[in-house]
Order: C-alpha cells, then sequence, then structure tokens
C-alpha cells in the first residue's frame, strides 16, 4: 500500500475537475494516507509548485467551475528530461503514485512518465469534449452540454421573432460529441461534426425549400472541427439568401458551476482512482460504462480514438 500519493489537473480545465480532486484528497486521507496537490498540472510538477493537503484544503470547491488547483499546458513535459525532472520532484517528496486528471493529451503524457519512470499513475478523464476512449462519460461534458442548450434556447427566440437562421458553433476540434448532443436536446436541424462529412450546398437548398412550405427559423449547430461558424453563416446568407446570424459559444462552455451529473461521477471517480493508486495499481484511467464506474487501460485509453455513437447521428437526422 502507498503511503503518499499526488494529485493534479492538466491540459484544458472542464467543471467537476474539483469534485474530483476533491474526491481523491478526502478518500485518501480517510485511508490515512499523505497527499500532495500539484498546482498548474505538468508545469507545477516541473517548477516544485506542491504542497501537502489537509481535508480543509478542497473545503468550498465542490460547486465550482475550473480547477482550484490551476491548470496548464506545458511543453518541457513533452521531453524525456521534463518528465525526469518530475518524476525526481515527486521522489524527492517521498511521493509514490499520482493521479492526473485532464484529457487525452494529459492523459498520453501520464502513460509515457510511468512508462519511463515505473511510477505509478491513475487517470481521470476531465475535459467537456467527452472524448476519451473506453469511457461513455468524462468529467465536464454535462455542464458543457447544459451551458449550450441554455445559449440555444435563448437563440430560438430571437431566430424566430427574425425568422433567421442561426449557426451556433461550439467547442470540439476533433469529438462532435458536446455538439451532437447539444444539437439533439436543443432541437437543432443540422448538427456539423467532424466526424460525418456534409454538403453545404444541400444543406442551403434543403433550407431553402424548408422556408418556401412555411418554416420559421432554423439552428444549425456547428462543432469548430466541422468549420468556422462564421464561414458558414457566410456561405448560407449568401447561397440560401437567408438571414443569418452566427454565435460562438466560445469559452463560456468551460466555464460555470457544474451540474449534479459531473459533482455525483467526478466525485465517484476520485474514489475509484484514490483507492486504486493507494493499493498501487497503475496506468488505468477511470470512466464509465453503461452507468458504472469501470477502469480502462490507461494505453489503450490513449491511443484508440472514441467514435461519436452513430446513434446520435442518425437520431438527429430523423428529428431534424
Ligand atoms: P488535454 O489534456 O486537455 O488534452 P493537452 O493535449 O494540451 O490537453 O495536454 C496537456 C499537457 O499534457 C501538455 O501540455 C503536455 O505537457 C502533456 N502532454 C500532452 N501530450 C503529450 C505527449 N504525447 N507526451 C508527453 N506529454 C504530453
Amino acid at each position: 500500500m502507498l503511503k503518499s500519493i499526488a494529485v493534479m489537473t492538466s491540459g484544458g480545465d472542464s467543471p467537476g475537475m474539483n469534485a474530483a480532486t476533491r474526491a481523491v484528497v478526502r478518500t485518501a486521507l480517510h485511508a490515512g494516507v499523505e497527499v500532495w496537490g500539484i498546482h498548474n498540472g505538468y508545469h507545477g510538477l516541473l517548477d516544485e509548485e506542491m504542497f501537502r493537503m489537509e481535508s480543509k484544503d478542497v473545503g468550498d470547491i465542490i460547486q465550482r467551475g475550473g480547477t482550484f488547483l490551476g491548470t496548464a499546458r506545458c511543453k518541457r513535459f513533452s521531453t524525456p528530461e521534463g518528465r525526469m525532472l518530475g518524476y525526481k520532484n515527486l521522489v524527492d517528496r517521498g511521493i509514490q503514485g499520482l493521479v492526473v486528471i485532464g484529457g487525452d493529451g494529459s492523459l498520453r503524457g501520464a502513460s509515457i512518465l510511468s512508462e519511463e519512470t515505473g511510477i505509478p499513475i491513475v487517470g481521470l478523464p476531465g475535459t467537456i469534449d467527452n472524448d476519451v476512449w473506453g469511457s461513455e462519460y468524462t468529467i465536464g461534458c454535462d455542464t458543457a452540454a447544459n451551458t449550450i442548450i441554455d445559449a440555444i434556447n435563448k437563440l430560438r427566440d430571437t431566430a424566430s421573432a427574425h425568422r433567421r437562421v442561426i449557426v451556433l458553433e461550439v467547442m470540439g476540434r476533433s469529438s462532435g460529441w458536446l455538439a451532437m448532443t447539444a444539437g439533439i436536446s436543443g432541437g437543432a436541424e443540422y448538427i456539423l461534426v467532424p466526424e460525418e462529412e456534409y454538403d453545404l450546398d444541400e444543406i442551403c437548398d434543403d433550407m431553402k425549400a424548408s422556408y418556401e412550405k412555411g418554416k420559421r427559423y432554423i439552428l444549425v449547430v456547428v462543432a469548430e472541427g466541422a468549420g468556422k461558424g462564421y464561414d458558414i453563416g457566410k456561405y448560407i446568407s449568401e447561397r440560401a439568401g437567408l438571414d443569418t446570424r452566427v454565435s460562438k459559444l466560445g469559452h463560456i462552455q468551460r466555464g460555470g458551476s457544474p451540474s449534479v451529473i459531473d459533482r455525483v461521477k467526478a466525485s465517484q471517480l476520485g474514489e475509484h482512482a484514490a483507492l486504486a493508486i493507494i493499493s498501487g495499481l497503475s496506468d488505468i484511467v477511470f470512466g464509465f460504462d453503461r452507468g458504472h464506474v469501470v477502469s480502462i487501460n490507461l494505453h489503450d485509453a490513449v491511443t484508440n480514438k472514441k467514435k461519436l455513437n452513430p446513434e446520435f447521428m442518425r437520431l438527429a437526422k430523423i428529428l431534424a
């Protein structure tokens, strides 16, 4: 059994990372294990921004978005020298295992660190994109989807009043999960995702026909990886001749108080991560499958690409 562990958040922040950190810390302390917090991801690991944590250090954070530990992107960690320095900084403090909460990049870094140094590492998927292979859920995706729905509801009101086409660009460079989920629940007519090709000319013709039949407004949700909202909006307005407006939600999607689902699931994952790392397990990521917490091989999680559920894609087209 390990006597001292550390926890960090890394890469893009997501709502619920605090709930996960809190669960890791309190579960470890409950088991009588020393816990260190690392500020600013791998950057803090290399710059020795680490502190011993007590239960009260994670008080009053479960309701907050972002990550109180701070997060960062760190180029130096992508080099073997950088990772060796990180390892040394852990060993110098007697830290025997590390919990990394982050997206696929952070988990990839964690996997390499463990491979090179043998230090036990357990990952938790923290990203609004819901794109970590092996898990149907990542920490923060639910809150982000709800933030988009809130925007869609507001955009519908104004779109309907003016008979406009609204193009809403949401996050998702290589994953359309957010666009697809928010689009289905927001009743979007068209959902454009990086996983699927689309023909904008065909969409424009289809839109024109819908307007001629009396449609009042049309909502298009586009993931950033499937095209720039402003370019798509301009094209629609020129080609279809429809009054079109574009909104880009941007970083609003990253923030906000985490939803009930994100708080509960992040807490469950945090507990599992702490118990696993304490017992000496390594190279796993905890996620969800059919509603249950499951462990996923870390190497598999970072080398496979998660696919967008084809049922979502089918449903979106039927309901549009
Ligand atoms: P996310 O975790 O949200 O996907 P990034 O992809 O930016 O965010 O990854 C966060 C950090 O993880 C990077 O800044 C880098 O320090 C580390 N990292 C990412 N990919 C690798 C890799 N292939 N090797 C080592 N470290 C990596």
